[in-house]
C-alpha cells in the first residue's frame, strides 16, 4: 500500500495529485525550491521539503535532493507528475533502488519510448502504423537531405530527444534543408542534450488525435478513449476534448487497438498516452492515423478524459503502482458527454505567443468550469517555470454544450497583473470552424491576427477607464463639485488621445475625448468592477487598478489603460536599440559590433522558456554596442544591441 506519497513536481498538477491523495486518505510530501517557498502546493500537501534553488537544475530536476527528502519524511511512494523528471528511466531506477514505490512505468518502457526514432522502430514491429520518414542512425546533412527528397516535401525534421514542441522544423524545399535541420540539431543539444533527429512525412491538414491508455502488473492493457489536441501553437497543445469530433466506432476501435498494442510492446504499466496524427482532409479513416510518440507518464490534458469517463486517473495510478489488477476492463469504460480544457497560459498572444511574467494581482475562476491550478490571486509567474496558470475544464451531454460552458468559463475567469491568453482562448471557443468540429492543427495560424481582439482602447473604454481614474487618487481635480458638476482632468499614456475631461454630476459621468462626448449613467464603481447604463441597458465591467495602471475585462478582451506620469518623457534612440522581448537566455549571436546590418538581418537568437526567438535588426545600418554575449541570461526590456544613430 502507498501511505506516504512524495510528489516530485510543483504547479498545478502537484495540487491536483495532492487532492486525489487526500480523497484516497494517503499522505502527501511536497518538495519545492526557493521560488516555491510559499506556493499554493506546498500548502495543500501534509509536509514539504525544499530541495534546492530557484532554477530547474538545482530543484526540481534533483533527483538526489527528491529521493533524500523521500527517506527523510518515510514516504514509500514518489509520484513524477509531467515534465522534470517524469520521463528519465535513470530517476526511476534510482527510486527503486531507494526502495520506493515509482507511481509511472518501469525504468525499460520509458527508455524503450523515450527516443522518438527507437519508438518507431519497436512500433513498426508491433505492426502499429507510423508516420512515413527515416528514423535510422545517420545524421549527416547529405543523408539527411537525400532522405527528406525520397520522403517528399513538405518533411518535418524532429530531435528524437524533443518534447514539448521543441527541436521541430517543418521545411517546405530542399534549399531550406540544412539550415533548418541545423536549427533542429542544435535545439536538440540544447534542450535535451541529444542532436540526433528523424525526419517525418508533413502530414497535410494533420490533426492530433492521441488515446489514453493503462496497464497493470498482470499484463492487461486498456485505453480510455482518445483526446483530440489540434488546436496548436507552436506545435504545443492550446485547446483539448474528447472524444474526438467526427470519430466513428471503427476509427476508435482500429485506434484504440493499435494503442493498445503499442502499450502491450513495452509491457506498460500505469498511464500513458499514445499519440497519433490523423489526415484531418476528410473524414477520419482506420488507415488514415499514424503513431508519432508516446508519452510515458500522466498528460496536462488529461481531465478530459477523467470528465468523459467518470474516472479519476491518480487514483487508477496510485492503484496500478500498489500492484493492483486494474479495476476495470474495456467493455466498461463509457463516454458520458464531451469535455474541453483550455490552457491558460502568461503569454502575449498579440505578440506571436511570447511568454510572459509577472504579478496576479487578481485571480478567479469560473463556478461553472473544474480550474485545475498551482497559483493563487498574489502568486506570480516567474521565468523560472512553465508559464502556464491553470487549465479550465468543462463537460456537458453534448459537445456544443460542453463548448458553450467553456466559452463562458472563460469569460468568467477573472486575471489580471501579468498579460495572458485568456481573451484569445475565448475568442478561439468562438471559431465556426472549431464549433463545426473542422479543425487541424493549422487553424490557430491560419487565423492570423483574427483570434487576437484589439488592444487599442475604444471610446467606451477610454470613457470608463476615465471614470475610473477620476474618481479616485492620481486625476486632477477641481474645486467645484459641491456646487454642480466637477470636472475632472485624465492624463493617459500610450493611448489614442492625450486627455480626457471627465465630467461628474452625480452618478452620470460624461466623458469628453478630442471632441466627442460619451455618457455612463447610474455609475457604480468598487474595487474589481464599475456598472453603468448607457441606451437603456445595464452593463458591468470587470476591472483591477493598480496605482497608474488600470486593467479592464471584457469577455472577449482585455484593455489596459495608464495615466501619464508627469515628467516621464520618451525615451532617445527609438529604432536605434534592439531590447529582449522577454527574459531569456541568448544562445546564439550573429553579429559583431561595426557590422553593417540589412534591416531584418538576424542579430541573435533568444531562448525563453519553451521557444527560440530570433531577433532582427529593425533597421539598416552600422552596429555600436552589442551588451550581451553568448548564454548571458537577459531581463524583459534590457538592451541588447545599439545601432549607430550616425548610420
Ligand atoms: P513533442 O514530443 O514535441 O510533443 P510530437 O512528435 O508529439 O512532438 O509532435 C508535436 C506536434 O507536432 C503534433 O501534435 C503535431 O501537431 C505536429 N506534428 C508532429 N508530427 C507531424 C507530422 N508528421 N506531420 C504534421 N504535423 C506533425
Ligand atoms: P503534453 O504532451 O502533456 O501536452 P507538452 O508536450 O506540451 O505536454 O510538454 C511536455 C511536458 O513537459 C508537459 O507536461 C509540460 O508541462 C512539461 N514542460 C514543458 N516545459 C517545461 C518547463 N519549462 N518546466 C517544466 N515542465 C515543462
Ligand atoms: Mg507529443
Amino acid at each position: 500500500m502507498i501511505s506516504k506519497l512524495l510528489i516530485a513536481n510543483r504547479g498545478e498538477i502537484a495540487c491536483r495529485i495532492i487532492r486525489t491523495c487526500r480523497d484516497l486518505g494517503v499522505a502527501t510530501v511536497a518538495v519545492y525550491s526557493d521560488a516555491d517557498a510559499g506556493a499554493m502546493h506546498v500548502e495543500m500537501a501534509d509536509e514539504a521539503v525544499r530541495i534546492g534553488a530557484a532554477s530547474v537544475a538545482e530543484s526540481y530536476l534533483r533527483g538526489d535532493a527528491i529521493i533524500e527528502a523521500a527517506r527523510a519524511t518515510g514516504a514509500n511512494a514518489v509520484h513524477p507528475g509531467y515534465g522534470f523528471l517524469s520521463e528519465n528511466p535513470d530517476f526511476v531506477e534510482a527510486v527503486e533502488a531507494a526502495g520506493l514505490i515509482f507511481v509511472g512505468p518501469s525504468a525499460t518502457a520509458i527508455r524503450a519510448m523515450g527516443l522518438k526514432d527507437g519508438a518507431k522502430r519497436l512500433m513498426e514491429a508491433a505492426g502499429v502504423p507510423v508516420v512515413p520518414g527515416y528514423h535510422g542512425a545517420a545524421q549527416d546533412v547529405e543523408t539527411l537531405a537525400k532522405e527528406a527528397e525520397a520522403i517528399g516535401y513538405p518533411v518535418l525534421i524532429k530531435a528524437r530527444a524533443g518534447g514539448g514542441g521543441k527541436g521541430m522544423r517543418r521545411v517546405d524545399r530542399a534549399e531550406d534543408f540544412a539550415a533548418a535541420l541545423e536549427g533542429a540539431q542544435r535545439e536538440g543539444q540544447a534542450s535535451f542534450g541529444d542532436p540526433a533527429c528523424l525526419i517525418e512525412k508533413y502530414i497535410q491538414s494533420p490533426r492530433h488525435i492521441e488515446m489514453q491508455v493503462f496497464g497493470d502488473a498482470t499484463g492487461a492493457a486498456i485505453h480510455l478513449f482518445e483526446r483530440d489536441c489540434s488546436l496548436q501553437r507552436r506545435h504545443q497543445k492550446v485547446i483539448e476534448e474528447a472524444p474526438a469530433p467526427g470519430m466513428t466506432d471503427a476509427v476508435r476501435a482500429a485506434m484504440g487497438a493499435a494503442a493498445v498494442a503499442a502499450a502491450q510492446a513495452v509491457g506498460y504499466q500505469g498511464a500513458g498516452t499514445v499519440e497519433f496524427i490523423a489526415d484531418g482532409s476528410g473524414p477520419l479513416r482506420a488507415d488514415g492515423f499514424w503513431f508519432m510518440e508516446m508519452n510515458t507518464r500522466l498528460q496536462v490534458e488529461h481531465p478530459v478524459t477523467e470528465a468523459i469517463t467518470g474516472l479519476d486517473l491518480v487514483a487508477l495510478q496510485i492503484a496500478v503502482a500498489e500492484g493492483q489488477p486494474l479495476p476495470l476492463c474495456q467493455e466498461d469504460v463509457r463516454v458520458q458527454g464531451h469535455a474541453f480544457e483550455a490552457r491558460l497560459y502568461a503569454e502575449d498572444a498579440a505578440a506571436g505567443f511570447l511568454p510572459a511574467t509577472g504579478p496576479l494581482d487578481v485571480l478567479s475562476f469560473s463556478a461553472g468550469a473544474r480550474n485545475d491550478t498551482g497559483v493563487r490571486a498574489g502568486d506570480a509567474v516567474t521565468p523560472h517555470y512553465d508559464p502556464m496558470i491553470a487549465k479550465i475544464i468543462t463537460h456537458g451531454p453534448d459537445r456544443a454544450s460542453a463548448l458553450r460552458r467553456l466559452t463562458r468559463a472563460l469569460g468568467e475567469t477573472h486575471v489580471a497583473g501579468c498579460t495572458t491568453n485568456r481573451a484569445f482562448l475565448q475568442a478561439l471557443s468562438r471559431d465556426a470552424d472549431f464549433a463545426a468540429g473542422q479543425m487541424d492543427t493549422g487553424l490557430i495560424e491560419r487565423r492570423g491576427g483574427a483570434l487576437i481582439a484589439d488592444a487599442t482602447p475604444t471610446a467606451l473604454d477610454l470613457a470608463l477607464g476615465g471614470a475610473v481614474f477620476s474618481a479616485g487618487p492620481g486625476a486632477v481635480l477641481d474645486h467645484f463639485r459641491h456646487f454642480g458638476p466637477a470636472t475632472r482632468e485624465v492624463r493617459l499614456a500610450d493611448a489614442p488621445v492625450d486627455a480626457l475631461r471627465m465630467v461628474w454630476d452625480g452618478r452620470t459621468v460624461t466623458a469628453e475625448i478630442a471632441g466627442a462626448t460619451l455618457a455612463l449613467a447610474d455609475v457604480d464603481l468598487s474595487d474589481t468592477g464599475l456598472s453603468y447604463s448607457r441606451a437603456g441597458q445595464r452593463h458591468h465591467v470587470r476591472l483591477h487598478r493598480n496605482g497608474h495602471d488600470l486593467h479592464l475585462q471584457f469577455p472577449d478582451r482585455d484593455v489596459h489603460l495608464a495615466l501619464a506620469i508627469p515628467g516621464a518623457g520618451d525615451e532617445a534612440g527609438g529604432g536605434d536599440a534592439v531590447t529582449a522581448p522577454m527574459p531569456g537566455r541568448v544562445i546564439a549571436l550573429m553579429a559583431q559590433v561595426g557590422d553593417r546590418v540589412e534591416k531584418g538581418a538576424p542579430l541573435l537568437v533568444l531562448e525563453a522558456m519553451k521557444m527560440e526567438h530570433t531577433l532582427t535588426a529593425p533597421r539598416a545600418g552600422s552596429l555600436a554596442q552589442i551588451t550581451v554575449g553568448q548564454d548571458d541570461q537577459v531581463s524583459q526590456g534590457a538592451l541588447l544591441v545599439q545601432f549607430d544613430p550616425e548610420t
